[in-house]
C-alpha cells in the first residue's frame, strides 16, 4: 500500500496582499499587482508549495459585483502574475456571502467567509493538503483567523494595513518578505 503523500500550501488573500486595494471590484482593469507579489508567487512554485488565493467577495452578497465579474478579476490577477513573473496561482477560492447584508442566496451564514475557515478546508480536501505544514498570508487580521481556524497549525504572516492590529504569527513588510521568510522556516521542518 502506498502512502499518500499531501502537499503543503501556501494561502494568500488577494485584495491588499497580491493586488493593490480597490474597495469592491467587478473590473479587471482596476488591479494592479503589489511591488514583487508576482515574483513572490514564483518563489512559492519553485519551492514546490501549491499558492492558493482565498479572498472574501461580499460585494457579491452586497449586488454590487456578480460572481462572473470576480472570476474575470481572478483571471486577471493569474495573468498579470504570470506575465511578470511567470508565477502560477494554483486555485481561487472566494466567498460570496454576506451574513445580513444583500439577498438570497447571497445572504446567509457561510463558514467560508473569512474569519471562516471554511475555504481553506475545502481547498485541503481538494488538493490534498496537509494543513498542519501550510502557510498564509494576508493583509487583516481575519486572514489569520481564518487559518488558524482551519488548522491551529498553519503558520501566519500578516501585512501591514488598516485591517491588521498585529495577530499573526509573523508580520511582513510585503509579500515576497513573507514568502522568503516562510521558505526559510518550510525548509526547516522538512519539504
Ligand atoms: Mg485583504
Ligand atoms: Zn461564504
Amino acid at each position: 500500500m502506498h502512502e499518500t503523500r499531501r502537499r503543503r500550501a501556501f494561502f494568500l488573500d488577494r485584495d491588499g496582499t497580491i493586488n493593490k486595494q480597490v474597495g469592491y471590484c467587478g473590473d479587471p482593469a482596476k488591479i494592479e499587482l503589489l511591488p514583487d507579489a508576482a515574483k513572490a508567487i514564483r518563489r512559492i512554485n519553485e519551492m514546490g508549495l501549491l499558492a492558493i488565493v482565498v479572498t472574501n467577495q461580499s460585494a457579491v452578497a452586497r449586488g454590487l459585483v456578480t460572481e462572473d465579474q470576480v472570476r474575470r478579476v481572478n483571471a486577471e490577477v493569474a495573468l498579470q502574475v504570470a506575465r511578470a513573473a511567470g508565477g502560477k496561482l494554483d486555485a481561487f477560492y472566494y466567498c460570496p456571502h454576506h451574513p445580513l447584508e444583500g439577498k438570497a442566496p447571497y445572504r446567509r451564514e457561510c463558514d467560508c467567509r473569512k474569519p471562516g475557515g471554511g475555504m481553506l478546508k475545502q481547498a485541503a480536501a481538494e488538493f490534498a493538503i496537509d494543513l498542519s505544514r501550510s502557510f498564509m498570508v494576508g493583509d487583516a487580521d481575519i486572514d489569520h483567523e481564518a487559518a488558524k481556524s482551519a488548522h491551529e497549525r498553519i503558520i501566519t504572516f500578516e501585512l501591514p494595513s488598516d485591517y491588521s492590529m498585529g495577530r499573526a504569527d509573523y508580520r511582513a513588510g510585503s509579500l515576497f518578505e513573507a514568502v522568503e521568510r516562510a521558505l526559510g522556516l518550510a525548509s526547516g521542518f522538512g519539504a
